[in-house]
Formats: structure tokens, C-alpha cells, sequence
């Protein structure tokens, strides 16, 4: 039972305030009783470890970590992991819970979870890297298992950092258990296609909004803030399908070309300078500046929070394809909703390939058998259609917006199973 200072902590937390603002809006249109909407609005488990490693300059250093378990009512829970300075169990905490919904929307059988440590990866070596991530695997090892949570790759962290994850918990066991984390590497049955799932999403999920729209997509401008993980992926996709990437920002500024970027040019030359900045064909731009630029779909792919109240009637896109976790504010979200004009795809469905591509490599690892590349894709996009399509209707039966679709869509699934399963004892 969360005590009172511990329910004031969270909700004090901006970004688990922000989550369950989310969550209270849609159990009012739910109408939600008080009984199963606590159940569903407060974490089941928050696990707070500490992780003492030797640094290798003989120091020992002590490191906080957490995970969250939001609820295991549907299944086990599936999360990433994050190492990043500012990780803290408020974060964690929300982060979970989109999570809940997001598997929820898309009928996986699992409940959401994250985790994170409080350190700063770009300053460790690798062999502090793996004392960290074996000793924090050590630390939560009765609280994890294939069929009660699973970890997965998010920002600080990689397929190796999956791998020693596996190793750990693999070696405890006395036999290899590849279902204990996904997103590892392929000769670990890691799955093929889970690299560029999330990416592959995104961009899959845009044309498909382009042709509900009746709107061409070849030669449509798209805007990119970000250029890991997702947004290089969604931006190969994107150029592969004909449409033109004009802007894209990272953490080292922000670059244009109105004709539209070479992607796999200025990927080579991100890879080689280590950012987009100075790119040859391109001219830079204010990176804030670029979100509120004239376009056909901007994509925040990088951070949470940056569609903000100030610029969110500024914005001057056709549609919103939301790739990060919580990009836009409910301050922003209102003036949206108001505007009227903009097309959302909201975050628990823009970036679900990522976790619903997880999902087919957690059961390639039950059934101990490799699907194609192909495949994995091709399961993909069915799957997100479905999960677009039955927001698309929701919506549109109920007159609300489209993140409140995709939220009540999630929440009620989850409800659901809290009312028919009841309260034990
Ligand atoms: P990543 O670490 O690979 O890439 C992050 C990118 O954001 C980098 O290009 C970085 O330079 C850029 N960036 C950082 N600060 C920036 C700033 N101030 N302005 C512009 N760009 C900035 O991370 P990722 O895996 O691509 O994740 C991006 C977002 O997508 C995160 O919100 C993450 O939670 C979300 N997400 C990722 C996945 C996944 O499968 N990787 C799945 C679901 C959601």
C-alpha cells in the first residue's frame, strides 16, 4: 500500500503528474469507479535498489536504481531500461504507466513497467557499464523473470547492456533464458526487425493517417526533432516512401534543405561527426525555431515535454506524429484540441512498434524458433493497424480526441481485468 507521502511524492513529480492528469481525464469519460481507478492509477511494485561497483580507479561508487512494476494483471510486465543523470522513481513511475496503456492498446498481454539507473553512461568505461548492469540485475533478481518482467533497451542503454542482463540472470538460473529481456543481440535470439521497429512504426503509422486524410505522401515535408534511434529510423522509412525530410535537429543543432535531406547521406555523416550539424546540403536553423516551421507532419522523436503551451498554437503542421514518450504537455494538448486543425497521432500508438516488435521476440523465445525479417514487419504493421484503426473508431464514436481514444482504449482494457478478476482476498 502506497502511504500518503509517497502518493504526494509522485504526484509532486512533473512527469507523473503529467501521466496521471492523462489518466484521471480518461477514468472521468470512463466513468471509472473510485475502487478501479486507484487499482489502476497507482503502481503495483516500486522497487528502489542500490548498485555499489568498483570504478576503475579503484573507487567503490554507490548508484540508485529503480524499477516500477505498474500492474501484472494482464500478464508480465515489459519495460525499458534507462541509464541517463536524471532518471528518478517519478519518472520511472509514469514511464510505466504509458506503458500499461500502451500494451494495453495494442492487446499485448502484458502490463507496463520501466526502470532506470541515476548515472551518466557517456562517462563510464564498458567493464563499469557491466559491473553496473550485473550488479543491478543481481539487486532485482527476485522481482524479474520471463513470465513476470521483462527488460528491454531504451535511451543510455543497448543490445549489449541486454545481453549482460541475460548473462546475469542466465548464469543464476543454470540455463539460458533468452525470454528475460528483448531488443538483445540476434545471436542471443534477439528478433530481426527489432532495431528499426519503433522507427519503422512511426513512419508506417503516418502513411497511414496521410490516406485516411486523403493526402498524397509522396513529396509531403516532414520535420524530425532527433536523430537516434527512432528518428533515423522513421527518417529512412519516410524517405524510402517518397516524402521529403526537410528538417531534422539532434543535440548538436538543427539543420534544413526545403528540397529534402539525403538520409542515408547525412546518417554517414552523423555516424563520422558524431551530429546532424554541418551536414553539406543543408543550412542550419534554430532548432526551436524548426518545430513550428511550415510542414506537412513534425515528428518530435528525441525528448518529452517540447510542445509546450508557448509553441503549440505556433505550430503549422498538417499532422503530429508523436515518436518520443510524452512530447506534448496537457497545456499544449488543450490548445490542440482547441485549434482543431492538426492530426494526431498520439505516443502510446506513434511509438508502439518498438514494444509490440519486443512482444514477437519474447514469443520467438518461447516457442525457441527465429521469425524473417519480413515477417516481423509484416506482423507490425498489421498489428498497428488494427490498434489505428479501433482508435480511429473510438474517436470517432465517442467525438473525443485522439489521445483520449487511444488512453480509453488502454485504460478500459485494464479496468476491465481489475473488475473481473477482483480483489484478493
Ligand atoms: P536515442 O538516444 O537513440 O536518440 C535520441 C536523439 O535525440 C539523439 O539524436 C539526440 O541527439 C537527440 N536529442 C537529444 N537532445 C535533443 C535536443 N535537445 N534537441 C533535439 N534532439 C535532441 O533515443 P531513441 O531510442 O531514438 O528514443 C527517442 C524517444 O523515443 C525517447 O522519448 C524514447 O523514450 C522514445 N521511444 C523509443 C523507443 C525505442 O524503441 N528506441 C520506443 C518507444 C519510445
Amino acid at each position: 500500500m502506497l502511504n500518503w507521502s509517497m502518493r504526494k511524492e509522485l504526484l509532486e513529480h512533473p512527469v507523473f503528474a503529467m501521466a496521471a492528469t492523462q489518466f484521471e481525464r480518461t477514468a472521468d469519460f470512463l466513468g471509472l469507479t473510485e475502487a478501479v481507478r486507484e487499482r489502476c492509477k497507482w503502481p503495483k511494485r516500486l522497487i528502489t535498489v542500490t548498485v555499489p561497483i568498483q570504478r576503475d580507479d579503484g573507487r567503490t561508487e554507490v548508484f540508485f536504481g529503480y524499477r516500477v512494476q505498474h500492474h501484472l494483471s494482464r500478464g508480465p510486465v515489459k519495460g525499458g531500461l534507462r541509464y541517463h543523470p536524471e532518471v528518478d522513481l517519478g519518472e520511472v513511475a509514469a514511464l510505466a504507466m504509458w506503458m500499461n496503456w500502451k500494451c494495453a492498446l495494442a492487446n499485448l498481454p502484458y502490463g507496463g513497467a520501466k526502470g532506470g539507473i541515476a548515472c551518466d553512461p557517456r562517462t563510464m568505461s564498458t567493464g563499469e557499464l557491466e559491473r553496473l548492469t550485473r550488479r543491478f540485475t543481481m539487486e532485482i533478481m527476485p522481482f524479474i523473470g520471463e513470465n513476470i518482467d521483462v527488460m528491454a533497451p531504451d535511451m543510455g542503454t543497448n543490445e549489449q547492456t541486454m545481453a549482460w542482463v541475460l548473462d546475469t540472470y542466465s548464469t543464476h538460473a543454470g540455463y539460458l533464458v533468452p525470454g528475460i529481456v528483448t531488443g538483445k543481440p540476434l545471436k542471443l535470439q534477439g528478433s530481426y526487425g527489432r532495431v528499426q521497429a519503433t522507427g519503422h512504426g512511426v513512419a508506417f503509422l503516418i502513411s497511414s493517417a496521410l490516406h485516411k486524410l486523403d493526402l498524397p505522401s509522396e513529396g509531403s515535408s516532414v520535420i524530425i526533432q532527433g536523430f537516434g534511434n527512432v528518428g533515423f529510423h522513421a527518417a529512412k522509412t519516410i524517405h524510402n516512401y517518397g516524402m521529403r525530410v526537410i528538417g531534422i535537429s539532434d543535440v548538436t543543432g538543427a539543420i534544413w534543405n526545403e528540397h529534402g535531406l539525403d538520409i542515408p547521406a547525412l546518417a554517414q555523416h552523423a555516424a563520422a561527426t558524431g551530429g546532424v550539424t554541418g551536414f553539406p546540403e543543408s543550412t542550419p536553423v534554430d532548432p526551436e525555431e524548426m518545430l513550428t516551421r511550415k510542414c506537412d507532419i513534425l515528428i518530435p522523436a528525441a525528448l518529452g515535454g517540447v510542445i509546450t503551451a508557448e509553441n503549440a498554437g505556433l505550430l503549422q503542421c498538417r499532422l503530429l506524429a508523436e515518436a518520443a514518450n510524452g512530447p506534448t504537455t496537457p497545456d499544449a494538448d488543450a490548445i490542440i484540441e482547441a485549434r482543431g486543425d492538426i492530426f494526431v497521432i498520439p505516443d502510446i500508438l506513434c511509438n508502439s512498434g518498438g514494444v509490440v516488435v519486443s512482444y514477437f521476440e519474447w514469443v520467438q523465445n518461447l516457442q525457441r524458433f527465429q521469425w524473417s525479417e519480413q515477417d516481423v514487419l509484416a506482423k507490425l504493421e498489421t498489428l498497428l493497424q488494427r490498434s489505428f484503426e479501433s482508435m480511429l473508431l473510438f474517436a470517432k464514436n465517442h467525438r473525443i480526441p485522439h489521445r483520449l481514444a487511444a488512453l480509453a482504449i488502454g485504460i478500459k482494457e485494464v479496468a476491465d481485468v481489475k473488475e473481473q478478476r477482483g480483489l484478493f482476498p
